[in-house]
């Protein structure tokens, strides 16, 4: 078997052409129509107003963090476990992140958790929709309402998903996503904001292009940033949106094959649909018991690797690594993060993958697992 990567992109359709009309027209910096197609095209998408493009996911989170004010002395609340973005943002804006524990069932944030975290200088919640699994969003924002929080979602590893028939990013003051080169749709790099609220739209439009008034060529109302998405990169963007319902459905076909091999075998746990919630396959990942396998989650990677099938680790808990630990508040316990994290792997499951590579893939875990 051939190497067998993690994900990679598919890119057979208008991405040539319309990166070829941004090269023939000379719009390759961040003028140009693609970029507000793609911005239009992407919030009509999840069904939300207004969409702003940006340099990648992290700056989306900074800008939507910025446009709400948050900043020194404000509270923010994240989950322990995730891919870091969101916390960097938070301490970009001087803000302190309070984590808190996910639910071992979902792996995301554990709702039940969430109240006891708040102070008086909570600002708002930043709910990270992991692995393309949707958040407990109803009692999310009720707690929301009942403390004055604002919800920015953290949507970069689940474009699509939907939570009791609606998108996600469309449930939060803001939204953020990515289009990194192993998210569900790709622009090389690249990120997005979404948001219902024009005045905020407007706020992040205008950080990200240098603080400069719109009205007014080189005039700097504040300091902003260069957070601007290319033309060229927009053009990428949208040609993959026009197959995002084939590439949600080819990675569902993925996860279903990967669930219907692997779901009774001992010593491995597969993701459970959830009532009323569409899950979306970013990452197929699964957890393996070190009491029941007969190889522990490092022992397997280790044997995939060898076989050339690359995996990836689930995140480690944010509460354990170095630039993060001084943001533990005392008595805090992340067991469900803790005990997901030594035992998640994620096997390939990019759109090019074939149903002979999965079976091949899941026949070395079995394999491996059983003894
Ligand atoms: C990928 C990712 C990001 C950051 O995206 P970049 O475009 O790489 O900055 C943020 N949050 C989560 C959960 C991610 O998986």
């Amino acid at each position: 078997m051939k190497f067998i990567s993690i994900s990679q992109p598919v890119l057979e359709g208008n991405e040539a052409k319309y990166i070829q009309e941004c090269l023939r027209t000379n719009w390759i910096s961040s003028q140009g129509k693609f970029v507000k197609r793609f911005e239009k095209a992407f919030a009509g998408y999840c069904g939300v107003k207004y969409g702003v493009a940006n340099s990648n996911g992290t700056t989306a989170l900074h800008l939507a963090l910025l446009a709400l004010g948050i900043k020194a002395g404000d509270e923010v609340i994240v989950p322990d476990l995730t891919f870091a973005s969101p916390v960097n943002a938070v301490v970009y804006v001087g803000a302190r992140p309070v984590f808190v524990d996910v639910d071992k069932e979902t792996w995301n944030i554990d709702t039940t958790k969430i109240e006891k975290a708040l102070t008086s200088r909570t600002k708002a919640i930043i709910v990270v929709h992991l692995y393309g699994r949707p958040c407990q969003m109803r009692p999310i924002l009720k707690l929301a309402k009942k403390h004055h929080l604002f919800i920015i979602e953290d949507c970069a590893e689940a474009h699509g998903a939907q939570y009791h028939g609606k998108k996600v990013g469309s449930f939060g003051e803001i939204s953020c996503f990515s289009f990194y080169g192993n998210k569900i749709i790709t622009t090389g790099e690249g990120g997005m904001c979404l948001t219902n609220n024009k005045n905020l739209a407007e706020k992040m439009r205008i950080l990200l292009n240098h603080g400069m008034d719109p009205n007014k060529k080189y005039w700097h109302k504040q300091v902003g940033f260069n957070y601007r998405l290319t033309n060229l990169q927009a053009a990428v963007g949208l040609a993959q949106l026009e197959k995002i319902n084939w590439l949600l459905n080819k990675r569902t076909k993925i996860a279903n094959l990967y669930n219907y091999l692997l779901k009774d075998i001992p010593g491995i746990t597969v993701v459970k649909p959830e009532p009323r919630t569409r899950l979306v396959c970013w990452m197929y990942s699964i957890l393996v018991d070190p009491k029941i396998s007969r190889v522990d989650r490092n022992q397997l990677m280790a044997t995939l690797k060898k076989n050339n099938i690359e995996t990836r680790p689930l995140f480690y808990p944010l509460h354990q690594m170095p630039p993060y630990k001084k943001y533990v508040k005392k008595g805090q316990a992340f067991k469900a993060a803790q005990y997901l994290s030594v035992r998640g792997l994620s096997l390939p499951s990019g759109g090019n993958l074939t149903s002979k590579e999965v079976r091949y893939i899941a026949g070395t875990v079995i394999k491996m697992v059983k003894g």
